[in-house]
């Protein structure tokens, strides 16, 4: 395993992770300043979008629903509106959401930015308390075309960003005063997962500067008077079967870099998709293994704004996205 030298702000490997990450990054660039014909949205670099699902001016929707389950100062009274775009440029082996983010050809419809617009109207119609953008990454300059034109035409809720966390500098800073909530999952540090379970070893590198950005965007989470959330940002993490040194060390790096945003640590793993046959991944988390990763979050300072119970692992709370 590879361990990374912590710096205050900017994620920076150390020597021999940087040997390592020349290697990677070489062969895939960074994704930024490259040819038009290499995507320049995530580190994947890559020239099409047969691993995400990208298309060319268009955003696939899956579904754009009322989501009752996510963070009480998410979905509050009256639900987030939430748009599940379909396609991913991660696609974790164990996705509960994998049916629209790992299914092709896609399932869904494809909306150009004026479509994507009216669709964040209808969910304000539908009394929504945000538009809630669910793996907007891959799409994310059609996204932001959208957002622009909502807010010209003067939509009032705030956007969420509720994303993986696997994208470039360039085009999540072009997101500033257009995104009011960053919702990022932070889901793996070790690179030999990360490129287990989600092909991607550089994942740890660009997400911990995503991450960092985020913060400078928006900052700290501002509330309203109904305690819902209008500003800032909030981080997610997943704990894994068999993966709890893993979220420590995560932590450990959030404690020395942006410790002042809170946290939603997440109990609700089930066993899905490819993670059915692959040990440790085929089985639920136990409560030893949320409870401590749990207790070292408290015990290192950081805020765990908010935690869950392992009632939560079940695919109820998953959205029946094939009716
Ligand atoms: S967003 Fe999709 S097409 Fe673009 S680099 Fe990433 S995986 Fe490739």
């Amino acid at each position: 395993m590879l361990l990374f030298f912590q710096e205050k702000k900017r994620f920076r490997p150390s020597l021999g992770a940087s040997f390592f990450y020349s290697i990677i990054c070489n062969r895939k660039g960074l994704g930024e300043d490259m040819p038009d014909a290499i995507c320049a949205i995530c580190p994947r670099a890559c020239q099409s979008g047969a691993f995400c699902g990208k298309r060319g001016g268009v955003a696939v929707v899956a579904k754009a629903m009322i989501h009752m389950w996510e963070e009480p100062c998410v979905s509050g009274g009256n639900g987030s509106g939430t748009v599940f775009f379909a396609g991913c440029n991660l696609r974790c082996v164990f996705c509960q959401n994998h049916e629209i983010s790992q299914t092709r050809p896609l399932i869904g419809v494809a909306h150009d930015a004026d479509r994507l617009a009216a669709l964040f109207w209808d969910l304000q119609s539908q009394n929504a308390e945000n538009i809630n953008l669910v793996t907007p990454d891959h799409v994310l300059p059609i996204t932001r075309e959208a957002i622009v034109i909502a807010r010209r035409q003067g939509i009032a809720l705030p956007f969420i960003w509720n994303s993986n966390a696997y994208v470039n500098q360039k085009p999540l800073q072009s997101l500033a005063s257009l995104v009011d909530i960053f919702l990022p999952d932070l889901k793996y540090c070790d690179p030999v997962l990360s490129l287990r379970y989600a092909q991607a070893a550089d994942y740890f590198f660009h997400a911990g500067n995503a991450l960092c950005t985020m913060r400078d965007l928006v900052g700290l989470p501002q509330y309203g008077g109904n305690g819902m959330m209008r500003r800032g940002m909030m981080i997610r993490h997943l704990v894994l079967p068999g993966c709890r040194k893993d979220s420590m060390r995560l932590l450990d790096w959030l404690r020395a870099n942006i410790p002042d945003v809170p946290l939603s640590l997440m109990a609700q793993y089930t066993p899905m998709h490819l993670a059915k046959q692959m040990k440790p991944l085929n089985r639920r988390l136990t409560g030893f293994e949320y409870e401590s990763v749990l207790e070292y979050a408290m015990k290192i300072g950081l805020t765990v704004a908010y935690q869950q119970g392992r009632g939560a692992a079940t695919p109820t709370y998953t959205p029946d996205f094939l009716r």
